[in-house]
This record gives C-alpha cells, sequence and structure tokens, in this order.
C-alpha cells in the first residue's frame, strides 16, 4: 500500500478499521510455554493488564503471544507488537520500542519504518490513549531487559 494514494481521511479510516480489527480478533492472544522471557504491563488509568511473553533464541525474537483485558486500543496495540516483534531481532525490536513511544508521544520516530503501526498515532490526540496505546511496548522492553518484570505506565 502507498499512502500517497490514500487521502488523511481515508487514512484515518482505514487505520481505524485496522484497530477494531486486531481489537476484536487479537493476533497471537494466549500464553506461550516455551517462552524466555515475559513481562506485565498494568495501565491503572484504564485498568488495561496484560502480560507479554516471548521466545528469544540467538538474539532473535522467536515468538510472542499475549493475554489479559483491556481496553480495545491496547489489546490492538498488543496484537499488532506480536505481529511485529516475531522473527524480528532483539535489537530491531527495542528500535520500534523506541520509535512507537517517541511517535506517540508526539516527538520524531527516528528512521524506523512504522508500517501498519502508524495506526496507533491516531491516540496522539487523546492523551490519555497514549499510556493505553505504549503499555505493550513497555512490558516488551520490561521483558527484554529482564526474565521477569513489571512494567507499568506510570
Ligand atoms: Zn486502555
Amino acid at each position: 500500500m502507498n499512502d500517497s494514494t490514500f487521502s488523511v481521511e481515508e487514512l484515518r479510516e482505514l487505520y481505524r478499521e485496522l484497530i477494531l480489527d486486531h481489537a476484536r480478533s487479537p493476533r497471537h492472544f494466549g500464553k506461550l510455554e516455551d517462552m524466555t522471557h515475559s513481562a506485565e504491563g498494568i495501565n491503572p488509568l484504564c485498568g488495561d493488564k496484560l502480560k507479554l511473553y516471548l521466545k528469544v533464541a540467538g538474539g532473535q525474537i522467536e515468538d510472542a503471544r499475549f493475554e489479559g483485558s483491556g481496553c480495545a486500543i491496547s489489546v490492538a496495540s498488543a496484537s499488532l507488537l506480536t505481529d511485529t516483534v516475531i522473527g524480528m531481532p532483539v535489537e530491531t525490536a527495542n528500535e520500534y520500542f523506541d520509535a512507537v513511544t517517541s511517535t506517540l508521544s508526539g516527538r520524531p520516530s527516528g528512521t524506523v519504518d512504522l508500517g501498519k503501526l502508524r495506526a496507533l498515532e491516531g491516540v496522539r490526540e487523546f492523551p490519555a490513549r497514549v499510556k493505553c496505546a505504549t503499555l505493550a511496548w513497555h512490558a516488551m522492553h520490561s521483558a527484554l531487559g529482564n526474565d521477569e518484570q513489571l512494567a507499568t505506565t506510570e
């Protein structure tokens, strides 16, 4: 898809549909039995609570799953995250963490091509929702830094 062929309004609609699709049918939902890293993410402001599981081998994320409950944005973001990072080197996943958290906070996202993750950019207009969208990413960042940790948006 070439973004330049779509109007801003059309893109917004497409991205909204993408978010709703991932919220309704989360990808990679469930427990990962042979996980090597995990972290829990809690966003008390909204009541989002999820646990992210990663299987890392040879510096690469071989598999990722999540479970928990939360609002549509937090679930869609976790679903998009797992879709994105499976098969990705840990180093690259951390670059995506930086890019996603930066762009959602209104800072430059750097050179990383966010692709469909740009669907999350809509939350910038709703500051209270930014924490919903970044929750899974903070959990991933914690998980990759430690084997067992609690990530919070606070
Ligand atoms: Zn939320």
